[in-house]
């Protein structure tokens, strides 16, 4: 399994903003490469499915309807420390507590609608690129 590689989507609410240049641009700035994307819609039901592990938290209606509430840009990424590297760039999950100059803190409107996905591990990486791009998709 690729250690080098993670996973994000451009949530509703940047791609709503307009924010789609402005936040790939940092992540090419960071130094990730692009090696899979696409704009696109959750059904429900495929939010449902990709946020499964969060079934039990008091959010997870919430979030499911948010994040099939209008299009994302899904992307493979990959950097050396790509995971970690990741979850700094975008910042907390809270915009509020998000570090100066994070995705989230620039370009997040609350901790629901926080503008961008980033993979949590290698493995969830993996199983996340997997839900969107087949191999024929990812280079
Ligand atoms: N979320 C929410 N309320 C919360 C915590 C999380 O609406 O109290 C949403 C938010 O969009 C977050 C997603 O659920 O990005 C997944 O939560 P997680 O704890 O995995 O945060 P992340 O890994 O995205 O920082
Ligand atoms: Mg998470």
């Amino acid at each position: 399994m690729a250690t080098n590689r993670t996973f994000t989507m451009i949530k509703p609410d940047a791609v709503k903003n307009n924010y789609i240049g402005a936040i790939l641009d940092k992540i090419n700035g960071a130094g990730f490469k692009i090696k899979a994307m696409k704009y696109t819609k959750l059904t429900e039901e495929a939010a449902g499915e990709f946020y499964a592990v969060h079934k039990e938290r008091p959010f997870y209606g919430e979030l499911v309807e948010f994040m099939s509430s209008g299009p994302i840009v899904a992307a493979i990424l990959e950097k050396d420390n790509a995971v970690d590297d990741f979850r700094t760039l975008i910042g907390a999950t809270n915009p509020a507590e998000s570090a100066e100059g994070t995705i989230r803190k620039l370009y997040a409107e609350s901790i629901g609608a926080n503008a961008v996905h980033g993979s949590d591990s290698d493995e969830n990486a993996n199983i996340e690129g997997s839900f969107f791009f087949s191999n024929l998709e990812r280079f």
